[in-house]
């Protein structure tokens, strides 16, 4: 089982391609850019209300055989959430101030 690289910011909708670097995602591999983590979501996951992290980068040239993008690609399916703005923001503000090991 590798990370399935969404190709999207799920609140945004922004691409968010193998290589890029401003995306976060929750232990359950939602997934969002970096700018709705500090802005909208205050570093709590809109699904889980887990906290939120730098996704790797998969690399894109094969160092060990069957191990790169091209062997394992990212996902196309783009991913929306279901939860209105104002849901989002009760939820973060109601989880936020509590430490992610914590929630
Ligand atoms: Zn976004
Ligand atoms: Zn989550």
């Amino acid at each position: 089982m590798a990370l399935e690289l969404r190709p999207n910011c799920e609140l945004c909708d922004k691409d968010l391609p193998p290589t890029a670097m401003d995306a976060r995602i929750c232990s359950y591999e939602c997934t969002f850019c970096a700018d709705c983590v500090e802005t909208k979501l205050h570093n709590v996951c809109p699904n889980c209300g887990g906290g939120l992290v730098p996704r790797p980068i998969r690399p894109a040239t094969e160092w060990r055989q069957g191990l790169s993008v091209a062997k394992r690609p990212p996902s196309p399916r783009r991913v929306h959430l279901h939860y209105s703005l104002e849901d989002i923001a009760a939820h973060s503000a109601r989880i936020r101030m509590i430490e992610p090991e914590r929630r």
